[in-house]
């Protein structure tokens, strides 16, 4: 008498006569799990993966084309209503935030190109968004510099300056995440194209 293991054992092994290796074509025997090419025969295929912008892609375009660009506008609108309530337009710190809007300003407008790459399925597209990006965090990290470079004096100069740092740090985090984002997600490979990393297949 046969235990129910060995019973299933047995049946699954009269169901599958071999195993044709996917990746070498070797006809394995039907106890192999590994074939000889070390192909894994038991794994199941990874499903397809998604394509085009949605998921975390779609929150991504949604952050360049109106997150960024709302939260950018509202800080710049501050800016210059204390600037201008305080009579400082036509001085070193109305020129500093002057120089800080345009320069976001520009980010800005990469985003917005970035987005329509993106949407347009360019296979540049991930490329230019990561450069956008990381460019993004390195110009406010200079931008950290403006009110020093400008001449701004104290005590004003060092209290903007640590403003412009807890901004340019807040950024790092999500470029960062970002970047390698676009990188390693399968969804970006498949709508975008580029070279499946080692040890995945697909
Ligand atoms: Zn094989």
């Amino acid at each position: 008498m046969s235990s129910p293991s060995a019973e299933v054992n047995q049946a699954s092994q009269v169901a599958t006569p071999g195993r044709l290796c996917a990746e070498c074509g070797l006809d394995n025997p039907a106890t192999a799990r590994f074939c000889f090419c070390g192909h894994n025969l038991v794994a199941p295929p990874l499903p397809p993966p998604p394509v085009g912008v949605g998921g975390w892609l779609l929150f991504l375009c949604l952050q360049l084309a109106v997150l960024n660009p709302a939260v950018i506008g509202l800080q710049v609108a501050a800016d210059f209503q204390v600037i201008v309530a305080g009579g400082l337009l036509w001085s070193r710190i109305g020129m500093m935030a002057l120089l800080d809007a345009t320069i976001r300003a520009l980010l800005v407008l990469a985003g917005f190109i970035s987005t329509i790459l993106l949407f347009k399925h360019v296979p540049l597209a991930v490329r230019v968004t990561q450069t956008v990006l990381i460019a993004s965090a390195v110009s406010h990290f200079l931008l950290v510099g403006l009110p020093f470079a400008l001449g701004v004096p104290e005590p004003g100069r060092l209290h903007i300056a640590g403003a412009y740092m807890y901004r340019a740090a807040q950024l790092v985090l999500w470029t960062g995440f970002w970047v390698i984002y676009l990188s390693k997600s399968r969804r970006v490979r498949a709508t975008y194209g580029g070279r499946t990393p080692v040890g995945e297949r697909r």
